[in-house]
């Protein structure tokens, strides 16, 4: 695999010394990665289970207190600055990237953080837009931020303070938070995996995530073993209205699953047996929404168990059978994936390869033997652009770390 490190290194120290000429301070450096969802598609809003990894791309911030009570934020991605006052919170977003950091401030604020003035610098190589979840990779980022910062500062105004131990930072209550600024400042509809991934990510780890109790349990991802993301370059326009749709489905299984099953609450709840008992009282499209969900949750304990076995081959085959199961039962896929899905499934040292994602475009996620990456870019990406006339982005990478200050 190519080393990407050096590039990022560098390019992180031109930032420092950004950040020094345009605040006249040096800063502390904090990031968070992107993610992918390794199998777990459609589960979250079913308060069901999700496997995403950390990926090695972050967004970073790069800040340094103020003294009095601003915040000055320039995304370097986007070469804009903006300046807000701490005591003077807008309540509401502006349709612009800076929400996404106010957001996070807002919901500190509201949770009883007192957080102190500073200035922000923030990059990010997660590509935007392409579900790889850059938002909540600047949340997490901002937020971790601004929670050390104001400790920081905390430890500065009263140095003679009794700390309790550890790192302060409740890295749970941070998503939760971070969720919240994306759902109610931002105002997009998201679950707690992106946010619950950048905080808890672990290198060479998978993260199964209970999206219920929000237990989790880390998995190894064998270092040779990398993870390519094709993106398909496309995103269907009817994909939110079919979003919509397909919550309203799973709820309408789940209305009439509970009549027999008391103790159900969501999709979660209800066994392939109950679904084989009472299945036939589903409407047909019904049933083969709920037959995803409730094959797909099963599907990711297996891979889990996989994993823990160190069992590739097998966690491939569940990644193939997610795949057919989106494309087939909850018809989320779309033709652009199902191709990417075709060429991957050729290439030598493929375990596995599903579309990732809600779907109707976006990315596909492919485990590849790292020996076969490059054959795999070559292969794929010369596939793709042929049959579609669109050049595909490719991006691999292995499992990463969460958030955390950069050394
Ligand atoms: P995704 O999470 O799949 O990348 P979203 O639409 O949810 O796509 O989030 C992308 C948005 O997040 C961007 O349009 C921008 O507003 C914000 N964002 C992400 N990274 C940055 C960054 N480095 N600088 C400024 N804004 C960012
Ligand atoms: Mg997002």
């Amino acid at each position: 695999m190519p080393d990407t490190n050096l590039a990022v290194e560098n390019h992180a120290h031109s930032l420092e010394q950004k950040f020094v000429q345009l605040f006249g301070e040096s800063p502390r450096i904090y990031q968070a990665p992107g993610r992918v969802n390794l199998i777990g598609e459609h589960t979250d809003y079913n308060d069901g289970f999700v496997m995403p990894a950390a990926i090695g791309f972050h967004t970073r911030v790069f800040i340094a207190p103020r003294p009095d009570r601003k915040l000055v934020i320039r995304s370097e991605n986007y070469s804009e600055q903006v300046e807000f006052d701490l005591d003077h919170l807008p309540a509401t977003r502006a349709g612009h990237w800076s929400d996404y950091v106010i957001g996070v401030a807002e919901m500190l604020a509201r949770s009883g953080k007192k957080l102190s003035g500073a200035n922000l610098l923030v990059y990010g190589d997660v590509p935007l837009g392409a579900g790889l979840s850059s938002s909540a990779s600047i949340e997490v980022a901002a937020g971790y931020a601004l929670l050390d910062s104001a400790y920081r500062a905390l430890d500065q105004a009263n140095p003679g303070r009794t700390k309790p131990e550890g790192n302060p930072i409740d890295r749970t209550k941070l998503a939760l938070l971070c969720q919240k600024a994306e759902n109610d400042f931002v105002g997009a509809r998201c679950g707690i995996m992106d946010q619950f991934i950048a905080s808890h990510g672990k290198r060479g780890r998978a993260l199964l995530l209970d999206c219920r109790s929000l237990e989790y349990r880390l998995l190894p991802l064998p270092d040779d073993a990398a993870l390519a993301i094709c993106n398909t370059m496309v995103k269907h326009s009817h994909a939110q209205g079919a979003d919509n749709q397909r919550r309203a489905e799973c709820e309408a299984g789940v209305r009439i699953l509970s009549k027999h099953l008391p103790n159900v609450r969501a999709l979660r709840d209800v066994t392939t047996e109950d679904l084989e008992a009472y299945g036939s009282e589903l409407p047909e499209i019904v049933m083969r929404r709920c037959r995803h969900v409730i094959g797909e949750d099963a599907r990711v304990l297996q891979a889990a168990e996989a994993l823990s076995t160190g069992d590739l081959q097998a966690f491939g085959k569940l990644m193939l059978e997610s795949h057919r199961s989106l494309r087939d039962d909850y018809e989320v896929s779309c033709a652009e994936l199902d191709l990417m899905v075709e060429l991957a499934k050729q290439v030598e040292g493929v375990y596995g390869v599903r579309m990732t994602g809600g779907g109707f475009g976006g990315c596909t996620v492919a485990l590849v033997q790292a020996g076969h990456v490059e054959a795999f870019r070559r292969t794929v990406g010369e596939g793709y652009e042929r049959a579609t006339g669109c050049k595909p982005e490719i991006y691999v990478c292995t499992a990463a770390d969460g958030v955390g200050e950069v050394a």
